[in-house]
């Protein structure tokens, strides 16, 4: 016989390895096979291959989520490396979406990454946030944070937000429609160019994004699966210096710009850059307090 299978017989939904690889989850009650089965299934795309990014991709990847995509439009520099963990030493210099990308097939090779070396801008929004079934935003900038707040309410994609500063992190999710909040319900508007330092400016704990990336991966899956509770409408603050986690009420705003009633935000904005200085300028900074130091032990 050649050709089509007969009629009626099934394929397995798993192969044998997939069976070993993903046994933990498959015996999971809450997941189990038919959960498993979602995630091989699911697309999601991860805005950032950096601090956020980095455990989110990599535990979505050990996941086993079918299809993984990677926006980043940087290259891996020695200072991403205190915390980005998509990223080795030897990868300084190149594309971090290559870097990523070849992490994440070591960890798991059943993931298809899509790579996405570029700068998510009005144009391309649509067209890229338009292929995933979840968002991931690791974003660290006001700009790509609004632009995929809006894009995914427009075409009705869930967002999975996280963020940090220095010592603190927030995460929330973002379902599209009514009576649920978004960004803009929280912040209605960028603030001024200048007014916040990004994580290049201000400085950040290393592990601080390992946490709140990995609670955006706990999210992201629980989507895909069906399962729990996801933290819409609520925001959650981790403070990692007193290590206390609090959640606060969200509110869907009426009055909001791109979800509420009558909103005002009806296409894609494209803000201006208003925060990140070089890189190089951080390092002048650490120089400078490093210096510091020396100065004083051998006094
Ligand atoms: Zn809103």
């Amino acid at each position: 016989m050649t050709g089509a299978k007969p009629a009626g017989v099934r394929k397995p939904v798993f192969n044998e390895e997939q069976v070993v690889r993903y046994s933990r989850h498959i015996i999971l009650p809450g997941i189990g096979a038919a959960g498993q089965r979602a995630l091989m299934d699911a697309k999601v795309l991860c805005i950032g291959a950096g601090g956020l990014g980095s455990p989110a991709a990599m535990y979505l990847a050990a996941a086993g989520v079918g299809t993984l995509g990677l926006l980043d439009f940087d290259r891996v520099d020695l200072t991403n490396l205190q915390r980005q963990l998509l990223h080795d030493t030897g990868d300084v210099g190149r594309p971090k979406v290559d870097s990523a990308a070849d992490r994440i097939n070591a960890l798991n090779p059943n993931v298809e990454v899509v790579k996405h070396d570029t700068t998510l801008t009005s144009d391309n929004a649509f067209d890229i946030l338009g292929r995933y079934d979840v968002i991931v935003d690791g974003t660290d900038n006001f700009p790509v944070r609004y632009l995929v707040n809006d894009a995914t309410q427009m075409l009705g994609k869930p967002l999975v937000y996280g963020s940090i500063y220095q010592f603190d992190g927030q995460a929330s999710v973002f379902l599209p429609g009514p009576e649920t909040p978004c960004y803009r319900c929280l912040f209605p508007q960028p603030p001024p160019p200048g007014a916040v330092p990004n994580c290049a400016e201000a400085g950040v704990f290393g592990v601080l994004p390992g946490i709140v990336g990995s609670i955006q991966a706990v999210e992201a899956i629980k989507l895909i699966v069906g399962i729990g509770e996801p933290l819409v409408g609520r925001l959650l603050l981790f403070d990692a210096l007193a290590m206390e986690f609090t959640s606060v009420k969200l509110r869907w705003d009426p009055d909001c710009p791109v979800c509420g009633k009558h909103p005002t935000v009806t296409g894609l904005i494209d803000y201006d850059q208003f925060c990140g200085l070089p890189a190089r300028t951080t390092v002048q900074q650490a120089q400078a307090e490093a210096d510091t130091l020396k100065t004083t032990s051998e006094a």
